[in-house]
């Protein structure tokens, strides 16, 4: 009879001695003694390895002694029995041991030493077999479940707005056409412009940089809706938290306002950290030692802290009265700049703070403009050694005022009908809110740069994996 495998990281936990089990895994280490050897295996359940026994007793124990190098892939059964060893409480004596695919140490790419993460992302297809790249997956996978448990336990429905789309409303400027023309005969052509009527949906199309829109026509029909997809920004700018693909994470609730906003986004938050803490606490600690020493103390005063709230009006005062200066001057009417957002959050005020309606001239045409008419219920969630995190605002949902906004900023209103219907039919006060989920997973882990917290990173010149 064939024996049912376990996980590793279930053994660790939980394992007794005098039970038989089957593990299979990856070889990550093996040491060779006299009379028996040692190997390491793991199968990606957890940070910390099961260490195998072979005796010499084991049937072909000096063929399979030459086959278990790093990397090679391992079916094992046998008793588990208690470890000497320090830092481990149990081990596994093998009784069978089957070797599934060799690996030779001399060309494998992932030797015991520690490797940069620059080389570890020239070896993506392999990487996630590391400690850190391991640890992160796991811990992005416990992000995605919790943002998921969160609103699913709350009554919102998670809809699944288009990737590919044919409004760039915000004019952001970084998108990717998706087209089917035929461009090699473009480029025989002479002409200068390309006839977007004949292609694929005869207008011109992108990748989505943002659920949002969608999301709001969602909301004006189910109440409580909230997105979490792929995104995609041709940034031309390689920096550490910048991808080309990325997931974004946007609620959107009708019938809310910003205050209701923004007690969502601090639930939200803390409900996440509080999950991971909880989920993943091994790995939370070997970032806490290996990579970023102040990742425990920062998920813990988002946990168990009250987020301050402030006007953008008195974030500037306070910004102004600081006793030092910004490289980049402080004045009303500026966007915040992540010195100013980790001066309030880390130095100020020590934890999370919401920063709340910012000048009409620097937020994006959708937001609700206020009875002042200079500034908009927008709230920029900033958190210690993180910055910005989160970023949302109340809606504008009056008709009048949002047509009159889109002229000002010389959108075409003729692309956006469909959203000017939803106010025109219906209309209600609603508010939501985005997070790009890979910064999240660099917050919570500390990691430095954002191509090492997705699997396979879109950047610009690099698409290989
Ligand atoms: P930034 O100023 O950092 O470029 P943004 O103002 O362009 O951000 P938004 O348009 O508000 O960002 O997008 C919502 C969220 O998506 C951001 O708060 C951020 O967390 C995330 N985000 C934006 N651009 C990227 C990107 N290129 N790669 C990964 N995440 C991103
Ligand atoms: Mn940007």
């Amino acid at each position: 009879m064939e024996m049912e495998s376990l996980r590793i990281g279930e053994i660790l936990r939980t394992g007794q001695p005098d039970e038989s089990v089957k593990i299979q895994g990856w070889v990550r280490t093996k040491r060779e003694l006299k009379d028996f050897a040692f190997m390491e295996v793991n199968d990606g359940s957890s940070m910390g390895n099961l260490q195998v026994i072979l005796g010499k007793e084991l049937p072909n124990y000096v063929e399979i002694l030459k086959k278990i190098n790093t990397g090679a892939s391992v079916a094992v059964a046998g008793v588990l029995v208690p470890s000497r060893g320090v830092g481990q409480r149990i081990e596994l004596k093998a009784n069978t041991v089957t070797v599934y695919g060799e690996s030779n140490p001399e060309t494998y790419p992932l030797q015991k030493k520690r490797h940069s993460f620059e080389f570890l992302r020239t070896i993506g297809h392999l990487r996630s077999r590391t400690n850190t790249i391991g640890a992160v997956m796991r811990v992005r996978n416990a992000c995605a479940t919790a943002i998921h448990t969160f609103f699913q336990e709350r009554g919102f429905l998670w809809v699944h707005t288009p990737i590919i789309t044919a409004s760039d409303c915000e004019g952001a400027g970084e998108l990717f056409t998706v087209t089917n023309l035929d461009l090699n005969k473009i480029a025989q052509k002479e002409t200068k412009e390309i006839d977007y009527s004949q292609d694929f949906f005869g207008r011109h199309a992108y990748l989505t940089v943002s659920g949002q829109l969608e999301a709001e026509v969602m909301a004006l029909a189910l109440e409580k809706v909230y997105t979490f997809g792929p995104t995609f920004r041709a940034e031309n700018s390689n920096t550490s938290r910048h991808l080309a693909e990325f997931w974004m994470v946007e609620p959107e609730m009708a019938f809310c306002d910003l205050d209701g906003d923004q007690d969502l986004a601090e639930e939200f938050l803390k409900y996440i950290f509080k999950y991971v803490l909880e989920h993943c606490p091994e790995d939370m600690e070997f970032f806490n030692q290996r990579i970023d020493n102040s990742v425990l103390a920062t998920a813990d005063n988002i946990i168990n802290n009250q987020f301050e709230r402030i006007s953008y009006t008195k974030a500037i005062a306070l910004l102004e009265k600081a006793d030092r200066q910004f490289e980049f001057p402080v004045e009303w009417g500026i966007d915040l700049q992540s010195e100013h957002e980790r001066y309030l959050a880390e130095e100020l005020f020590k934890k999370p703070l919401i920063v709340t309606n910012y000048p009409v001239g620097i937020k994006a045409f959708y937001m609700r403009l206020n009875e002042d008419g200079k500034t908009v219920a927008a709230m920029d969630v900033l958190a210690p050694k993180i910055g910005e995190i989160i970023g949302g605002s109340q809606r504008e949902e009056r008709l009048e005022v949002l047509e009159r906004r889109i002229k000002e900023l010389g959108i075409p209103a003729e692309e956006l009908w469909w959203y000017l219907d939803l106010r025109r039919y219906g209309t209600v006060p609603h508010a939501g809110f985005g997070l790009g989920f890979e910064r999240l997973v660099q917050f919570m882990t500390g990691m430095g740069n954002i191509r090492d917290v997705i699997p396979f990173p879109r950047t610009p010149l690099s698409a290989e994996f």
